[in-house]
């Protein structure tokens, strides 16, 4: 890799706060910046060169017509990042493949649907091959700036993979199990210190799931409190729908 590593950001199907969650890290982002040159970020500058070393990649896979665009990121970049839920599972948009493609498109679009091209939403490692996710609806600026001090380093980005139950007990919190509530933390990944349980709203695991979730102890939480998996997969659905959805 060059001295200055140079770095893209891309964006697909979402709502870009991942890449304004990026913008925000203000003093640390001026670090970052005077150890790499940005040479793509069309939220904050002009240019648009496509020789670079580390691209990040925020969004889903949503139009076919996208697939050539990712296949040449793949092919300019070393190394590949997929910024947010919606690059690393499909996020919220992956909602649009359960209610059906056509359907959807009419319910938004009428008589116009025809209009717009889209197909059944997918992460972007479905598409090309990812080296590192940075989980999050929106990503925690602290992950952003870890794995990019990594990737300069030369070292690999430690991003949890231990549930949001850890972090949520670490802030003493009080479970929302035991507020009569339910919460998907027992299996979702940590990384944003249960941002949500925190400001006392469930999580919905926006994070993703761990590596290899403990489905009984999780089970076992459900059926103490009450619940029914079919519940609890409503909300796992919100954003990892992307692996149980039946596409088109
Ligand atoms: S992951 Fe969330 S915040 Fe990031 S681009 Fe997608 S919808 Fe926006
Ligand atoms: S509130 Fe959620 S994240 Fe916190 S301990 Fe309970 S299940 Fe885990
Ligand atoms: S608590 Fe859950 S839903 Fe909230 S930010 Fe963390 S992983 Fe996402």
């Amino acid at each position: 890799m060059a001295k200055r590593p140079r770095i893209s950001f891309h964006d697909f199907t979402s709502c870009e706060g991942c890449q304004l969650q990026v913008l925000n890290c203000e003093d640390e982002l001026l670090d970052v910046l005077a150890a790499v040159d940005i040479v793509q970020f069309r939220e904050a500058i002009d240019d648009r060169n496509d020789d670079y070393d580390i691209a990040f990649i925020e969004g889903a896979f949503s139009r076919e017509s996208d697939r050539a665009r990712l296949e040449a990121i793949r092919r300019n970049a070393k190394i590949v990042v997929a910024l947010g839920a919606c690059a690393t599972t499909g996020g919220l948009n992956v909602l649009k493949n359960y209610r059906g493609v056509e359907k959807a498109m009419k319910t938004v679009y009428g008589e116009h649907a025809r209009w717009y091209e889209t197909c059944p939403v997918q992460p972007i490692d479905a598409v090309i091959k990812v080296d590192y996710k940075i989980h999050g609806c929106p990503i925690p600026q602290g992950e952003f700036l870890e794995v990019v001090k990594s990737l300069l380093a030369g070292r690999k980005p430690q991003i949890p993979d231990y549930p949001v139950c850890v972090e949520c007990k670490l802030r003493e919190n009080v479970c929302l199990y035991h507020k009569g509530q339910y919460c998907m933390g027992v299996v979702a990944r940590a990384g944003c210190t249960a941002w949500c349980p925190s400001y006392g709203g469930r999580c919905y695991a926006c994070r993703g799931l761990v590596s290899d979730p403990n489905n009984k102890g999780a089970k076992d939480v459900l059926e103490e409190f009450g619940l029914t998996l079919e519940k609890v997969l409503d909300e796992f659905r919100l954003f990892n729908g992307v692996y149980d959805v039946a596409k088109e």
